[in-house]
């Protein structure tokens, strides 16, 4: 397989397409993720546990733009202390939800640009079996 640049990889990643191909789609609906990619067999999900990253790109996404959204809202505009707290506490509670098949999908992209493994054992069991 041709070997491709992190710009592509990352940009199919945040369009939910595999990393490995870029044309099979990672998701069957909002949070039902498929096992592996149905044009290259590459496999999502690599091991037990593998998706904890994920949560943690998605838990610094929220703080990040919370954060900020809240400190600009209250220098740039008269909105009250509580209103404000509010809003981003409701946005906080809201945005994980729509960012997590983005944070998967980000978090394998990562991993397929600083750790490539074109390896059987990143394919599904049997469709290129190594050979002796
Ligand atoms: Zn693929």
């Amino acid at each position: 397989m041709q070997k491709r640049e992190g710009r592509q990889i990352l940009s199919d990643g945040m369009r939910l397409r595999c990393p490995r191909c870029g044309a099979g789609k990672m998701f069957l609906g909002m949070f039902k993720m498929r096992s592996e990619c149905s044009s290259c067999h590459f496999r999502f999900e690599r091991e037990a546990g593998y998706f904890v990253g994920a949560m943690y790109i998605n838990y610094g996404m929220t703080v990040i733009i919370a954060f900020a959204g809240y400190f600009a809202l209250d220098y740039f505009t008269a909105i009250p202390f509580l209103p404000n707290f509010i809003l981003w506490g409701v946005f906080s509670a809201l945005f994980p939800v729509f960012f997590f098949r983005y944070s998967r999908s980000l978090w394998l992209s990562f991993d397929c640009i600083f750790n490539p493994s074109d390896s059987p054992d990143s394919r599904r069991e049997g469709a290129n079996p190594p050979s002796a």
